[in-house]
């Protein structure tokens, strides 16, 4: 027997190489499909040599360009109609979370946003320099709160224990803020 068993190509009948080539039924569906349409007699266990497949290979490959582009018209047609009617909704993604907000989530937020600026930790230590100073200098008769500032040190806490859970409350619904976005962008 010989090595290399010959077969006829469905297409042309010329002998190929069976060990290299396939089978009709090898292919995937929409190939046979493409070739049986070409050539109806044939059947699953033919076989089609590689130059031939290559070129439905590439006819599909060309289809589905042609079906890719037509797609990118018809959505870019869609696209320019809707620009015309003017009847499309831009949503501001900022401003629908903004609405959907809470009083007291907006007050943490604000507090938040305020308590990390710049003009806070100013205005804080501004103040804090006042109060020590009309209480230290004797040109002021009346000293409210003299050293070491015990009433001071009492706002600072309330301060600071009002402020921290403001600040994780604004901080927890960060993630879920931005999955909201990514949402609106990506659909
Ligand atoms: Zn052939």
């Amino acid at each position: 027997m010989s090595k290399h068993y010959r077969i006829p190509c469905l297409v042309d009948h010329q002998l190929v190489d069976a060990t290299t080539s396939l089978t009709l039924a090898e292919l995937d569906p929409q190939i046979q499909a493409t070739i049986l349409a070409d050539y109806p007699q044939a059947t699953g266990q033919d076989f089609i040599c590689n130059e031939h497949l290559i070129h439905y290979r590439l006819a599909k490959l060309d289809d589905l360009m042609a079906k890719d582009q037509q797609a990118n018209r018809k959505l870019s047609h869609r696209l320019t109609q809707v620009f015309k009617q003017d009847d499309y909704q831009v949503i501001d993604v900022n401003q629908q979370l903004e609405q959907s907000l809470t009083f007291g989530q907006r007050i943490a937020d604000a507090v938040a946003r305020f308590g990390g600026s710049w003009p806070f930790i100013i205005l804080f230590v501004t103040i804090m320099l006042a109060w020590m100073i009309i209480n230290v200098i004797p040109i002021f008769s009346h000293h409210f709160d003299p050293y070491p500032f015990i009433l001071l040190n009492l706002f600072l806490s309330m301060v600071a224990a009002i402020q921290a859970p403001l600040i994780m409350m604004s901080q927890k619904r960060r993630p879920i803020t931005t999955a909201y976005k990514l949402k609106m962008i990506f659909g």
